[in-house]
């Protein structure tokens, strides 16, 4: 995504291009750094910013907006370039500078009767550490008094000035703000006052003066008196602030390309400071945590700016203004439902009244919960804004994932010690260590522990998978503690810097003193970043209850929330190609899928049924000197492998189920080499050896490998152990068999693991297909039973074509096929440099996590391509954990696949976004 984004904007054509005739005006091909409010519209984000788009936007909807202008994104990135502002910007900002100078019948800054500007920065996606608004520009010494009498209030202009020095003081000039705010302090204690309105022009007038004095100090400069000085100054400190450290790490944590640049707006000046019939707002045009249509909002009179939502004073809910300034009120909820029709969703919107007069200065599609996206979704389907394809786009995955997880009960009293990165989701409770080791400790005798820690490293990692959660107070996003967290599906919260964690003396100590100490008890919230004191109690998810068929979205009290997933599951199952299936060994999982949605089982791994009591059949197996030895171990494991699958198969009754034949290297299925290496050496000491231990630790030995994934496993165990695979095919055969008898309807489909060529392949084949014929004759039934094969090697996916001539299906083993493309171990490099490579920017998420599209996914495409060339029936899915992430779902939609298989509970996510690929690509065909 980073690279696509980055190739999509094309570099800006310098504005005299060398081949040019110099005679030629270049204005008609010369880049065009300045627009009008009145020449944007909202799909310009990319070259005007959020803000600047939407205020043309809305200036082009007949939306009272004070005029201005936008200075663009590339102008920006020239001057991010070369240090310095694009030669031609100076000359196009003047024009349109004069031009709203005409419009407005005044001049910036000038002494009798002065236009004013805010300076804001906009880039395209809004992000911290950005700039912050400059209002009252072109005020000075001189225009002051200008506007005194403009406005005819003395105590309005001064206390328009000191804001204008104060904030250009501290954005644009590095002034410390506190010392401003410490003269403010200063002066309503000396007059024995609350709040700021009480301080009258006198007031006022001895604070500027204060400010300005402040500002020379400070910066050894005074503060511009000229106004189109001050403009300029302010439109390069937004520039500017494009890489402030804070800018800079929230791009790195969003994922947002580092060279977007920002735009710059300058809007005409509108005051809410004019006395009581004046004042600023914030709103919703519905809310954002529910999605409920209504009045949701802030008013503050007499204020301006940010003054609504920093709490200087209490501010009055929105449905109040009504009383105060009906005009204004009604006017507002106009715009609102102007706004809302014309976006087809949730904005949120800042304005202001002047005398009476309403203003509007900003909207944008406003930010919502996972629930409130839902149920918004909805509402405006049954209001008809938007139609299920588009309800479709609202939402995603990762929002449902969200949904699912178990969360803080919202009713339970609770006490905040502090707050960091929501990092990975989840509800997580437990006692406070500050180590690994003691987290291992802890949670072997039982205990739910949190890990607490200032970063963790890979030495960290025994006592993440003890812990219920993990706390850091240092890092982002990509820190090692949430990489491997969100690997885990652990609850993480990370960087919550406000909280102190001295690992030394084993305690955190929060903002307001309190201090946690080793056994106390916390409770941390991945998907808020939100710490607590205490015991949260932890509720589950209705939407998971209403998955798992303990509530019905069609009840009269069924959860709003409940009905809105009902139904956009519903648009997604009905509009998507993609069929999902699930990855599950045993009856139950297999059950739960299917509750969950699931069409079949694309991963039934047998290894499972290797382990346990059957461990010592296995190691007869393997230990077997003769055939009869080895028939005598067979025999003993077909009728309980026989067993397994007569379960699977009625509980999946009627639909797919891919069984894969054994994978593992056999070691797993033997003793530790260590441990035996010891019981045997101390047996041979006590010199009572036991021969069996001894022939084990040979077989051991003999087994072992350096590179056990490389090593002797899938398709080559079969190949070399004699009557393995036969005797798994005829567990499969013969349950199948059984279920038939029984009046069942089981769709098995065998699957070979790791196969690397077409050779190995036919050799099974051709030994299953005996074993089937056999068992079909001897129960006079036609099983129906299918052969394909994982493609998981780079070998294989480029020899699919051959393949395929013995293969019925293939089904991708993305996860090893990731570990094999790439060479990367996945155990061993996730812990130890993944971290690493995330920070610098090698890839933005984990190849684990997302199909690499370029690598692995080419493979991918190759293959299917490759292999309905041989066999145009040929069944194609993907069974890694791939197939449950949203953004590899929509790939594998593009590229054709039948299936995506999952573990059962990423079903409805892949469900949902198979159903979002699917309404995403049919809107892109029509356009
Ligand atoms: P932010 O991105 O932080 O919301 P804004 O540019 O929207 O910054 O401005 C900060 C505050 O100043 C907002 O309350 C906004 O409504 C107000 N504001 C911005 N420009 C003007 C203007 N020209 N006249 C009056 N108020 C303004
Ligand atoms: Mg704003
Ligand atoms: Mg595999």
């Amino acid at each position: 995504m980073f690279l696509a984004v980055r190739a999509a904007r094309p570099r800006g054509v310098s504005p005299v291009s060398e081949t040019q005739d110099p005679h030629v005006s270049p204005s008609a091909d010369a880049v065009k750094f300045v627009y009008d409010f009145t020449e944007g519209n909202k799909d310009l984000k990319d070259l005007l910013g959020g803000k600047g788009a939407n205020l043309a936007e809305m200036t082009n909807l007949g939306l009272p907006v004070p005029p201005g202008f936008t200075i663009t994104t590339e102008a920006c990135k020239e001057y991010l370039e070369s240090g310095e502002e694009p030669a031609a910007l100076r000359a196009e900002v003047t024009a349109h500078l004069d031009a709203l100078e005409r419009q407005m019948g005044k001049k910036l800054g000038q002494a009798d009767n002065p236009l004013l500007v805010s300076v804001r920065s906009g880039a395209k996606f809004s992000m911290p550490g950005m700039m912050d608004t400059v209002l009252n520009i072109g005020l000075s010494d001189e225009s002051v008094n200008g506007l005194a009498e403009q406005a005819g209030s003395e105590r309005f202009a001064w206390d328009s000035y000191r804001r204008l020095i104060q904030m250009f003081g501290k954005t644009v000039l590095g002034v410390d703000g506190d010392l401003f705010e410490e003269a403010l302090d200063e002066a309503k204690k000396a007059k024995g006052v609350k709040v700021d309105v009480e301080l009258d022009a006198a007031d006022m007038k001895k604070l500027v003066g204060q400010f300005k004095e402040i500002v020379s100090k400070e910066t050894k400069r005074d503060f511009p008196q000229d106004p189109r000085e001050q403009m300029d100054l302010a439109v390069r400190a937004v520039f500017d602030s494009w890489n402030t450290d804070r800018a800079k790490l929230y791009r790195r944590q969003e994922r947002i390309p580092g060279d977007l640049g920002t735009a710059v707006n300058v809007c005409s000046m509108v005051f809410g400071n004019l006395g009581p019939d004046s004042g600023t707002g914030v709103a919703f045009t519905r809310d954002p945590a529910s999605g409920h249509q209504g009045v949701y909002g802030d008013y503050l009179q007499n204020a301006q700016g940010e003054d609504v939502v920093a709490g200087i004073r209490n501010t009055v809910p929105l449905a109040e203004l009504e009383q105060l300034d009906k005009k204004s009120y009604d006017e507002l909820m106009q715009i609102m439902e102007t706004l809302e029709t014309h976006y087809k969703d949730l904005c949120d919107i800042e304005f202001t009244i002047e005398r009476g007069k309403l203003w509007m200065l900003q909207t944008r599609v406003g930010k919502r919960t996972a629930g409130a996206a839902f149920r918004i979704a909805t509402q405006l389907v049954d209001q008809g804004l938007i139609d299920e394809a588009e309800a479709l786009q609202r939402v995603n995955g990762a929002q449902l994932a969200q949904l699912m997880f178990p969360r803080f009960d919202e009713k339970a009293k609770t006490e905040l010690l502090g707050r960091g990165i929501a990092a990975s989701p989840g509800a997580a409770v437990g006692k406070a260590v500050f180590d690994s080791y003691t987290a291992v400790k802890w949670s072997r005798s039982g205990e739910k522990v949190i890990l607490i820690r200032r970063e963790t490293n890979p030495d960290d990692l025994n006592g993440m998978i003890s812990a219920e959660g993990i706390l850091t107070s240092r890092g982002g996003k990509t820190s090692h503690a949430a990489v491997v967290a969100r690997g885990m599906g652990k609850t993480c919260v990370c960087g919550a810097e406000e909280l102190e964690v001295d690992t030394k003396r084993r305690c955190l100590t929060a903002p307001g003193g309190v201090v946690i100490e080793e056994g106390d008890v916390v409770s941390i919230d991945g998907s808020t970043g939100k710490v607590y004191l205490g015991e949260v109690p932890v509720v589950p998810s209705p939407v998971v209850e209403y998955f798992e068929g303990r509530m019905h979205a069609g009840a009269d009290d069924a959860d709003e929330l409940v009905k809105a997933v009902h139904r956009v599951m519903a648009y997604a199952d009905r509009v998507r190609r993609l069929r999902v299936r699930a990855n599950a060994d045993n009856a139950e999982d297999a059950a739960r899928a299917r509750r969950f949605g699931a069409q079949g089982i694309g991963l039934c791994r047998t290894e499972h049924m290797f382990l346990g009591e059957r461990r010592e059949m296995v190691e007869r197996l393997i230990l077997a000197d003769t055939g009869e030895e080895r028939e005598a171990a067979l025999s003993e494991l077909l009728p309980l492998q026989k067993g397994d699958f007569v379960e699977l198969f009625e509980s999946m009754d009627g639909l797919p189920v891919t069984v894969r034949l054994l994978d593992p290297p056999l070691h797993e299925f033997l003793p530790d080499i260590t441990e035996l290496s010891v019981r045997v050496a101390l047996a041979e000491s006590r010199k009572d050896s036991n021969e069996n231990d001894l022939r084990l630790l040979q077989a051991v030995h003999r087994l072992h490998e350096q590179n056990p994934m490389l090593g002797l496993r899938g398709v080559r165990l079969g190949l070399v152990i004699p009557g393995l695979f036969a005797m798994q095919v005829r567990a499969i055969a013969e349950a199948a068999a059984e279920r038939r008898a029984a009046n069942g309807d089981p769709r098995a489909e065998i699957m070979i693991p790791l196969v690397g060529t077409v050779q190995e392949l036919e050799i099974v084949r051709e030994e299953a297909e005996q074993v089937i014929a056999e068992v079909e004759r001897a129960h006079g039934v036609d099983l129906g039973l299918t052969l394909g094969t994982m493609i998981e090697l780079p070998r294989a996916a480029l020899t699919a074509g051959q393949i395929a001539e013995s293969a019925d299906f293939f089904s991708f083993g993305t996860n090893d096929l990731t570990q094999t493309v790439w060479g990367f171990s996945r155990d061993d490099v996730e812990a130890s440099f993944f971290t690493a490579y995330l920070e610098k920017g090698i890839f933005g998420v984990s190849p684990f996590e997302t199909i690499d599209k370029d690598g692995v996914g080419s493979l991918v495409r190759n293959a299917a391509e490759a292999g309905r060339a041989t066999r145009p029936d040929l069944k194609l899915g993907v069974c890694g954990e791939h197939g449950g992430d949203p953004e590899s779902v929509h790939f594998f939609h593009e590229v054709g696949l039948d299936y995506v298989s999952c573990s059962p509970f990423r079903i409805p996510v892949a469900r949902l976004e198979a159903g979002r690929a699917a309404a995403e690509s049919k809107g892109s065909d029509s356009r």
